[in-house]
């Protein structure tokens, strides 16, 4: 039975270097794993991810505890009984002391407006989520987040204590499980008790901000994704620089930007019902230069969508009274085609244009449409062969 690893970083979050003597190192794979007297590394648990950083020339790639014991993953070996100096990757231990005290926060707070419990809780260097056993309205959530950032503002202190058994009967503790033995209690005064063994900034203004990113129904509950501090900065600066760029974009001022892209949306749905209502006139001018009865046709158009060529192939059968294809594309791409008739069944053509140009296609007897690849001469052959009447190109 190993002695356990004395923790440096649960009395003083804010070690940053430290020194500890090797008790063991063992090779695992290509890396190294070490164990020391005493350590200021994080390790992974509580939803907080391990620390990062270097112990002498070694990086530390992950942390690790069991029972008790912390084992640190090493690029390098050490000697047994050495005295080696370990520094932590403070810039991202920061930020996830910000994210974890500012997640204290917004929970406690859920649970002390709303009876909400936090019962899923990630977080990683990019993104925050925790899932609340309930639902919360926009009006809840905006007062959660309101007083969430009044509390950073106040810059309580962040208490963490170890009570006894009696007195911790009497505390009104968070926690997602039944503990026993020794429970460490955070405390952010008068917003929230929580029992934690992760690693929180000394005073709440360090947090700097809270920010709910967004809120979705998640297995019957609610989860939020919060940016805290240099997240939320990093969040406000990437949102920002899109809002310019669409601000830019738009030639509409920032808070008026929903605006301009409604009255785009608009403009663009106005234009598309005009292009349709001239597509329309169009393809029945096209029809109306065909002799009533013709006989089968074939037409080659330039960019028509899928609904497009079927709509002018149901206006040249009608006008040809016989079997009428629609082909568009060209011969890098391949083509688009449909091919109506309202008397015969026109089912064999998909058939026989899928094997002969490694298409597909298919759809009811009266109109198929679908896609080849081939020369365009290859297609007006296949068709001349059958009789139709190549209207252009
Ligand atoms: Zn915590």
């Amino acid at each position: 039975m190993k002695n356990e690893t004395k923790k440096l970083y649960d009395l003083n979050p804010t070690l940053r270097t430290f020194q500890a003597h090797v008790l063991e190192c063992v090779p695992k794979g290509k890396q190294y794993c070490i164990v020391l007297d005493r350590t200021a590394f994080y390790p992974e648990g509580g939803g907080q991810p391990a620390d990062r950083g270097v112990l002498n020339f070694a990086n530390i790639l992950d942390v690790q505890e069991k029972d008790g014991v912390i084992y640190h993953i090493a690029d390098r070996s050490f000697q047994t009984g050495s005295l080696v100096s370990g520094g932590i990757n403070w810039p991202r231990r920061l930020a996830l002391m910000q994210q974890h005290t500012g997640e204290h926060i917004v929970s406690g707070l859920a649970h002390r407006l709303y009876g909400l419990d936090n019962v899923g809780f990630h977080m990683s260097d990019a993104s925050m989520t925790v899932d609340l056993n309930g639902e919360l309205s926009a009006g809840q959530l905006a007062l959660v987040e309101r007083m969430a950032n009044e509390a950073v503002w106040q810059n309580l202190e962040v208490k963490v204590t170890y009570p006894s058994e009696r007195e911790l009967a009497r505390i009104p503790y968070r926690s997602k499980k039944e503990l026993t033995g020794k429970v460490r209690i955070v405390e952010v005064p008068n917003y929230d008790i929580c029992a934690c063994c992760g690693t929180h900034v000394t005073r709440t203004g360090e947090i700097g901000a809270i920010k709910v990113l967004s809120s979705q129904r998640y297995k019957g509950g609610t989860r939020l994704t919060l940016a805290c501090g240099k997240q939320a900065l990093r969040d406000y600066g990437e949102k920002l620089a899109s809002v310019s760029s669409v601000s830019v974009l738009l030639s509409a001022k920032p808070a008026e930007i929903e605006q301009a892209a409604q009255r785009l949306l608009q403009e663009n749905a106005d234009a598309k019902r005009k292009i349709s209502i001239l597509q329309q006139e169009l393809f029945q001018l096209k029809a109306n230069a065909v002799s009533p009865g013709c006989g089968k046709i074939l037409s080659f158009e330039d960019d028509l969508a899928p609904a497009e060529l079927r709509r002018f192939a149901l206006i040249l059968t009608e006008r040809c009274s016989a079997a009428a294809a629609v082909f568009s594309g060209n011969e890098e791409q391949g083509y688009r085609y449909a091919v109506a008739d309202a008397v015969n069944d026109v089912r064999p053509y998909a058939k026989e244009l899928s094997a002969a140009f490694s298409g597909r296609g298919g759809g009811p007897k009266e109109l198929v449409q679908g896609s080849v690849h081939g020369l365009k001469k290859d297609i007006k052959l296949f068709f001349e062969k059958k009789l139709f009447h190549c209207l252009k190109g």
